[in-house]
């Protein structure tokens, strides 16, 4: 993957706080029911926390209970990129901004209509900018 954003390791330590960098640098998670979002219903757009590229909107956002922000579909396909991940023998789908290569989090098809997915971010791969302000 090429991305058009692309900074070095220490750039990013510098830029980020130790938990930013963990999650989206070193494909981590944060534990559930602990990030700013899970339980966030103000109307805006979800930004990327590494590169400010609009990833998710509020209105595509629903209760998962899972205790991490979810969505079922990202602003715009094109925004963000998969990967197969087999960490922890799991096979999963790993969400990445397409703009710089963050680790955002994975989507599942267990999702809500219309599109069936589930993306399941993590809150610190996440800046809301709340509409209107
Ligand atoms: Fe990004």
């Amino acid at each position: 993957m090429s991305h058009k954003i692309r900074k070095t390791d220490a750039e990013w330590r510098a830029q980020l706080t130790p938990e930013q960098y963990r999650i989206c640098r070193q494909k981590g998670t944060e534990p559930a029911f602990t990030g700013a979002y899970h339980d966030c219903h103000e109307p805006g757009v979800y930004r990327c926390a590494c590169c400010g590229a609009p990833l998710f909107d509020s209105k595509t956002k629903f209760d998962s209970g899972s205790g991490w922000p979810s969505f079922w579909q990202p602003v715009a396909a094109a925004q963000v990129a998969t990967a197969e991940d087999h960490n922890l023998f799991m096979r999963r789908t790993e969400v990445l901004c397409i703009d710089c290569g963050a680790h955002l989090g994975h989507v599942f098809d267990d999702g809500p209509q219309p599109t069936g997915l589930r993306y399941c971010i993590n809150s610190a791969a996440l800046k809301l900018e709340k509409t209107g302000g």
